[in-house]
Parts: C-alpha cells; structure tokens; sequence
C-alpha cells in the first residue's frame, strides 16, 4: 500500500487525480491524508468525490473514505473494464479534471470506452474544453492514444450543467514524443466565448486582444455557447509546427472585460517571447502520458509547483525518471520594443523508464 501526504507541495486536487489514474493503471492499493490539506476548503469536493466515484465505477475498486469533505481515502483497485459511462460533477467543478483521473486506466484498457461527463467544462483553474480538444489531446494523438472528444453543452460557474462525450480508443503502440523545437507559428486564433451576457463584453475583449497582439481581424471571432447560465472565456491558440498551444481566460463577474481578455494576452506574450515550445499547464499534464508511453521529452518555459507535485506522485507509482535541465537563463529582455516580457528561461523535461 503507497501512503500519501495530500499536502505535499502542491497539496490540491492534483496529488488525488494522479494517485487514482496510477492506481488504477499499475494495480497498486494506496491511502492518502491531508486531501487537498494545501487549499482554503481542505478535503474532497464534488470535483474529486466524482474521480473517485469514477474510479470506482470501472474498476469496481473499493474505498474507505469517499464522503464529500473527506480528508483520507484508502484505495484499492481492481481490474478496469473499458465501456460506456457517465459521470456527473453536480456542480460547476470540473468534468475535464474528472477525466484526467480516469483516462490513463482506459487508455489501456481491452477495448474502447465512450464517457459522458457532466459539469463544469470552462473553469479557471482547470483545462477548459478548447485546451482539452486544441492542446493536448492533438500530442496524446501523436502519440498513439486516439481520443475524441464533443462539447455537447458549454458549463460555466456556478450555472454547470455543461456536457461533453469522449470516445477512448486503447492504444495500440505508443510513440514516445520529442517536442524540442517549436519552429515556426502558422496560425493564431482568438475566439470569445459568450453565453447570455451582453454583446458589448465580447466587443470589448475583441477589441483589446486586437490592441494588445495586433491580430489580423480575420482570425478573430466572437461565439455564442449554448450553456444553462452565463458565460464567458477568451480563448487564444497559436498552431506551431510542434503543437497548438491554447491560452484562456474566464470572464468574471466584477472583473473587467478589458482586464480578462489583457490578462490572457499577458500568457500567450509570455510563451511566444520565450521560445519554450510547451506552456505552463500542458507541461504538468503530458506528464502522465509520457510516463505510460515509457519516455519523451519537450521544452517549457517555466516548472511549476504543480508539475513538481505530479512528478513526485508519478514516481511513486512507476518506475520513472523525470529530469529538469534548464538550457537557459533569465536574461534582459531582448524582445520587441511593444513586447513588455522579460526574456524568460527555458527548461528541458526528459522522462525515461529507470534503469
Ligand atoms: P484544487 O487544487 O483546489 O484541489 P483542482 O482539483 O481543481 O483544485 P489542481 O490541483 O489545481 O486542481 O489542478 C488543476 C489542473 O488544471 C492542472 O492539471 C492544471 O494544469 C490544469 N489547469 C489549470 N488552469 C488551466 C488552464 N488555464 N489551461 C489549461 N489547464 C489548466
């Protein structure tokens, strides 16, 4: 049994979804304390108690400890049945965050499986779906893990009630990935999401990503979702010859338009000014995948405590190695006069199977 302290660095939501995808993936039985112990309303909210539950449902696991606000869960696993099913958060939390708990156990499972999950699909804190369908499921893709995915219905807080389906097929072979070079940017996107509220906001944020990257109007655009409640997100994508990279932006209620769509710019400035080719939140998500295909490597612009935390629990349920090597330093900022970012340093990530 692998014990766990749910406070270890990062000490969110991320210890107990790697813990459950592991477990589930290699077999291995595991308890964990302090849940989210690092987090202002510590323990398991609807978003983790539904992984849980998932886990449960497809692997017919057992668990001690799965009740909303529980600070310690012991897990033991059985074998995971690939099939249709459906998951529903309850709330506005995350659906897309319920999926990262579940999809590494099915992705290896005998045959496909064809999920329905239901609840938040556009948060701030987690993958938003045109991440999810953009970003990183195009490398799950190259590397042999074919994953679809369909927005039924778009879930904002604190309406939910978003819906999306996902086909899993097993994979077959999987291909370790090398995302070292970004080369060329070939396209860029920006894309306003709007879901009963005013027009004049998406105008307004429109208007400021054309101000602040001096996009051509015409790969610009503003949307209506379908979604139960209000709703908005800036969502900006540029497509390199290594990967789409995707930037978003949550409107929020007393935050200014101007501000939302400025702050999503400042993200996409920082990446493209640093020549990394993986951003900050893909890095900590491609962890998983790379550790089951047994290596691969990219380049980031920043490890985050979040991507150290993952690393950690990784390690705890597979026999990896994960490097951090900063190929550069910090400098001056040697940009553009208009571009404000400092010249940021860049890291290589290398995972391999030990020895
Ligand atoms: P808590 O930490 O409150 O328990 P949680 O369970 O929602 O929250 P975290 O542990 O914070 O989750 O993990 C959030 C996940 O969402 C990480 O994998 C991170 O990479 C991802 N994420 C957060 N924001 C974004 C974003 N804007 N775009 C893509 N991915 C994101």
């Amino acid at each position: 049994m692998i014990t766990i302290d749910g406070s270890e660095g990062e000490g969110g939501g991320q210890v107990l979804r790697t813990a459950l995808g592991l477990s589930l993936l290699t077999g291995k039985a595991f308890k964990i304390y302090n849940i989210r112990a690092g987090r202002k309303k510590p323990g398991l909210m609807r978003q983790h108690q539904t992984a849980v539950k998932a886990a449960i449902e497809i692997s017919g696991a057992s668990a001690h400890g799965d009740a909303l606000g529980s600070q310690a869960l012991e897990f033991t696993p059985k074998s995971v049945k690939a099939g249709n099913y459906c998951f529903s958060v309850g709330t506005a939390g995350s659906c897309i965050l319920v999926l990262q708990a579940i999809l590494p156990p099915l992705l290896v499972a005998d045959k496909p499986s064809c999920l329905t999950l239901e609840g938040g699909t556009h948060n701030p804190y987690a993958p938003p779906f045109e991440f999810l369908a953009d970003s990183f499921l195009p490398i799950l893709a190259r590397m042999g893990a074919n994953v679809s995915v369909q927005l039924e219905r778009a879930g904002f807080y604190p309406a939910g009630g978003g819906r999306l389906t996902v086909m899993i097929e097993p994979v077959k072979r999987w291909v370790v990935p090398d995302i070292m070079e970004r080369g060329n940017i070939h396209a860029q996107k920006g894309r306003i999401l709007l879901s009963s509220l005013p027009h004049h906001i998406g105008e307004r944020e429109l208007k400021t990503v054309k101000a602040k990257l001096g996009w051509n109007p015409s790969c610009l655009s503003i949307e209506g979702v379908d979604s139960r409640g209000p709703g908005n997100m800036v969502v900006l994508s540029v497509q390199s010859d290594a990967l789409t990279e995707t930037f978003t932006g949550c409107g929020q209620k007393g935050v200014k338009a101007e501000r939302v769509a400025s702050r999503t710019c400042k993200q996409l400035r920082r990446y493209i000014s640093s020549e990394a080719c993986v951003g900050v939140y893909l890095a900590d998500q491609l962890l998983i995948p790379m550790a089951m295909a047994g290596g691969g490597r990219f380049t980031t612009l920043k490890v985050s405590q979040h991507f150290l935390t993952n690393a950690q629990i990784i390690k705890r349920f597979l026999e990896i190695n994960i490097e951090i090597i900063r190929l550069k330093e910090p400098g001056p900022n040697q940009s553009e006069p208009n571009h404000s970012e400092p010249n940021l340093s860049i890291w290589e990530i290398r995972i391999g199977r030990k020895p």
